[in-house]
């Protein structure tokens, strides 16, 4: 089948509204399905910061009454990607965090906002837009997840149906009152519909009437199926194993690409690896650090989270600090975390140093200058702070979770013999095994043959959207198949 249509519905799209990597996939796999011949279209809640980039927009669909109030979908163009916004004032027109009121907690009427969405979502698909009627729905998390429910239980022919997991830990679980403002036929309140423990589950619903689950990693896909990373629904996850993919995320390579960025003190490409020093004497610099080419300068860029294993990092800390490293961080999240790491920073002067708050052009000057990228999560369904890593030369040591799993190559003893390691790998997730890692990285620090072979395989590792791409439009083209 060619042309085949897509219609994405997500709750953020980079450059529109971001606050995590769903933004940044649901903003780039448009642009690499244009190769597969897959037109891609994307549905987004028009918050204030959506309507105001999006400009001149034309309304192609109107609600007299959705959730409560009149609704109308408009559509317009922002660079290569063609949007569909949601206008409805009294759910999105709320400036900040989509997802959060002023005072840092959900909007207490997220349920409404998100059945919303993915009402609409579900409407397009079947087929209420003219200029527009594809052949797959594809939902993102749980904000889109009641979609494959609309499209079960509208009782209409309906597309074929994808739902992708980003994250497994956020599931939007809501109380069962919200089930009778919905919509949906009383059948649909039942443990193979969007039931879950007496209440309504989006991401459940979706993962119960999806015709295909993917996720973004194979690791996280087989993780997800088990009791320890399935967060509850380990279950119906098993239940629909034959359903389900992992598929890498890739990186913007225009974005993040050494040999053009302008965020860095030198670009380099693999062939001039060595001009990365004078980022890491800039880094060292800009951070207050002791000047120093010989001391391996360990970096984190990272939420400050349970997930990401970072306390485990700061018990961890005397092993690279004693044997003469430096440690450079960028973070911003939980307090508990930031005071432990800001503790370290004034304890050792000249070897640790932290930077609090999130700086998109800081984190490019980090890959850039730093020998190492710490990532010690707990889980990670894809990540793509090690891909940076990988792209930027600066070696990636990673827990064998998720994503980090399928993206960097441990450099084993046969890993290295075969010359195609890129990083180091360790497990468990634990303060021991993140502690001999680190002396692993000393270990190849000494051995600078070693230590460039590892950069610049990771260099020439192919990040890119490309194969990831294929890979949805694969899916995409058998679910059309089956659904016509
Ligand atoms: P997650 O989505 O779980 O936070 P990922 O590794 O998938 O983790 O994506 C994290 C992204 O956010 C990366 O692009 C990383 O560079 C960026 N990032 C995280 N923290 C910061 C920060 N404090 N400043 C700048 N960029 C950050």
């Amino acid at each position: 089948m060619s042309g085949l249509k897509v219609l994405s519905v997500a709750s953020e799209i980079f450059p529109l509204v971001k606050t995590g990597g769903l933004a940044d996939v649901a903003g780039a796999l448009p642009g690499a399905l244009v190769r597969e011949d897959v037109d891609m279209r994307t549905l987004v809640p028009a918050y204030p910061a959506v309507k105001q980039k999006l400009g001149d927009a034309e309304t192609v669909h109107e609600y007299a009454d959705l959730f409560g109030a009149p609704a109308r979908v408009i559509a317009g163009r922002t660079g290569e990607l063609d949007i569909f916004a949601l206008e409805a004032p009294h759910l999105f027109d709320r400036p900040g965090n989509p997802y959060l009121g002023p005072d840092g907690t959900d909007w207490p009427d997220n349920a409404r906002r998100f059945a919303a969405l993915a009402r609409v979502g579900a409407d397009i698909g079947l087929g209420e837009l003219e200029a527009f009627r594809p052949h797959v729905v594809h939902a993102h998390d749980w904000q889109a997840g009641l979609v494959p429910a609309y499209l079960r239980y509208s009782g209409r022919p309906a597309p074929g149906s994808l739902i992708t997991i980003h994250n497994l830990a956020f599931q939007g679980h809501f109380p069962a009152s919200i089930f009778w403002e919905l919509g949906l036929p009383d059948a649909a309140f039942t443990v193979d519909g969007v039931e879950y423990y007496g209440g309504v589950g989006y991401l459940k619903a979706g993962l119960a009437l999806a015709d295909v689950i993917t996720t973004v990693s194979p690791t996280y896909a087989r993780e997800i199926q088990t009791r320890e990373f399935g967060m509850g629904l380990d279950g119906l996850l098993r239940t629909r194993a034959a359903a389900v993919y992992g598929i890498l995320n890739g990186i913007d390579e225009a974005v993040w690409n050494p040999s053009t960025d302008p965020a860095l003190e030198q670009t380099y490409n693999p062939l001039r690896i060595d001009m990365r020093g004078r980022n890491k004497a800039a880094l060292q610099k800009r951070l207050g650090l002791a000047l120093s080419v010989d001391r391996p300068l360990f970096a984190v860029v990272s939420r400050l989270s349970g997930q990401k294993g970072l306390d485990q990092l700061l018990h961890a800390l005397p092993r690279i600090v004693d044997r003469g490293g430096q440690l450079a961080l960028l973070g911003s999240g939980e307090r508990w975390l930031e005071s432990g790491f800001a503790d370290a920073a004034a304890s050792r002067p000249g070897s640790v140093s932290c930077v609090f708050g999130y700086d998109e052009k800081l984190a490019h000057l980090f890959q850039s200058g730093a020998d190492f990228i710490l990532l010690p999560s707990r889980f990670e369904p894809c990540g793509l702070t090690e891909l940076y890593a990988l792209r930027y030369g600066a070696t990636p040591i990673v827990s064998r979770v998720g994503g980090l799993n399928d993206t960097v190559i441990d450099s084993n003893e046969a890993a290295l013999a075969a010359g195609v390691a890129t990083g180091v790998q360790f497990a468990p997730p634990s303060v021991e095994a993140l502690s001999d890692a680190i002396d692993r990285a000393f270990s190849l620090h000494h051995d600078p043959a070693a230590m460039r072979r590892l950069r610049l395989n990771g260099m020439r590792a192919d990040v890119s959207w490309r194969g990831p791409a294929k890979r949805y439009a694969e899916l995409f083209r058998a679910i059309a198949r089956t659904a016509a």
